[in-house]
């Protein structure tokens, strides 16, 4: 995305600007249809799309081809069912929690079976309604988050009639370290993912999240999981990020002021400065999902040129030494970068101690958002 930001800016009095490439995301889903052929490619929009805003995001998914789309809970689920067609298929990663059993079953949204429990249940609430129900079957293949242990996968193979009532439509897992292409992990998953599917063997496989489609053609299964690398996340640490950036975030110069070399700067006081300095506070904090481990080490850009963060963050507002710009070049209602051409999400999330998906999802709803 290389639009210049407006300079001044003031829609709705908002403290930033924040860009979502709408063209970006639809050609980093074909991207990934590419490499993930002949696997089909369903898209992950939990937490609200990572963050991005489902309602705007899955449409444009829909449009590219996406006819599967994956969320954490069941209200997420229903939030998101007005927003794509009737052919598209929506699963809960989390599970069938106890009570949810009706809801799902009305609402034709369809649970990832994480145990013998939630199997239990859902095959019980199928002969309720004399129906058959569909369902997505999740086994732990070693990452001991979610999903059957072993033990129960074998219980489950050797009484078929625990199933009653259930369609599986997959047999899934979830890699712990796809975007590690050297973690003998990935192998090792890979492996007890091929033990079970010898129990289930007419059971497509659900495998790859974005990071498994670049392990190559055995960890792609039937369908890919993607979330991260259609939000312009790096999604492997094998090649250089290759998806389109889609989020740019610039904010707004609320403040300009020269001081003199001693000057204590933000909270506690913990920058001094060391010669006279021109500083500019901006208008986005730690209540705006820049994290506060930001203080003193990340960095805001303006025509190319590194902003150093100096201080501490604060929740609604940082300051920046803007003495590497030629003076009076930031006012207020300047614009600083802080995801863009010159500083990636990762490198933004690196700064911070964090991922790229940390930053997305918490970037809030006090920018100015603008879909394109
Ligand atoms: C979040 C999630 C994904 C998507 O992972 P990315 O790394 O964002 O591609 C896929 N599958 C499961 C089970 C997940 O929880």
């Amino acid at each position: 995305m290389n639009t210049q930001p407006r300079e001044i800016i003031n829609q709705n009095g908002a403290s930033g600007y924040l860009a979502i490439d709408l063209k970006a995301l639809r050609q980093n889903y074909r991207q990934l249809v590419e490499r993930a052929a002949p696997a089909a490619v369903a898209a992950v929009v939990k937490a609200n799309a990572y963050g991005l805003d489902a309602a705007r995001v899955a449409p444009v998914l829909y449009d590219a081809g996406c006819r599967d789309f994956f969320v954490a809970h069941i209200g997420e689920a229903l939030r998101l069912k007005p927003s794509i067609g009737d052919r598209a298929r929506i699963f809960v990663l989390n599970g069938l929690q106890p009570g949810a059993e009706e809801t799902c079953a009305d609402e034709g949204i369809i649970p990832v079976l994480n145990s013998l429990e939630q199997v239990e249940n859902w095959s019980r609430t199928a002969k309720a309604r004399r129906t058959r129900l569909p369902a997505m079957l999740q086994i732990d293949s070693g990452m001991s988050r979610l999903g059957l242990p072993p033990e129960e996968v074998t219980a489950l193979a050797a009484d078929p009639s625990l199933l009653d009532g259930v369609d599986l439509l997959f047999l899934m897992s979830h890699l712990a370290s796809g975007d590690e292409s050297e973690n003998p992990q990935n192998a090792d998953q890979l492996a007890a993912l091929r033990a079970a599917s010898a129990l289930f063997p007419s059971l497509p496989l659900s495998f790859a999240n974005s990071g498994g489609i670049f392990l190559g053609g055995d960890f792609h299964g039937a369908m890919a999981r993607p979330g991260i690398a259609l939000y312009g996340g790096a999604p492997t640490d094998a090649i250089e990020n290759p998806m389109r950036p889609v989020v740019r975030l610039d904010v707004r110069v609320v403040q300009t002021r020269t001081v003199p070399a001693g000057t204590h700067v933000g909270y506690g006081g913990a920058h001094v400065t060391t010669g006279e300095t021109r500083l500019a506070t901006i208008a986005a904090g730690y209540a705006d999902g820049l994290p506060r481990s930001l203080s003193h080490k990340g960095a805001a850009y303006h025509g190319g040129v590194r902003l150093p963060i100096v201080g501490r963050v604060s929740m609604d507002s940082i300051t920046i030494d803007v003495s590497a710009l030629p003076p009076g070049t930031l006012k207020l209602g300047s614009l600083v970068e802080l995801i863009g051409p010159n500083q990636t999400l990762e490198a933004l999330a690196a700064d911070a101690g964090t991922i790229s998906y940390e930053i997305l999802t918490g970037l809030g709803d006090r920018y100015h958002r603008d879909y394109r």
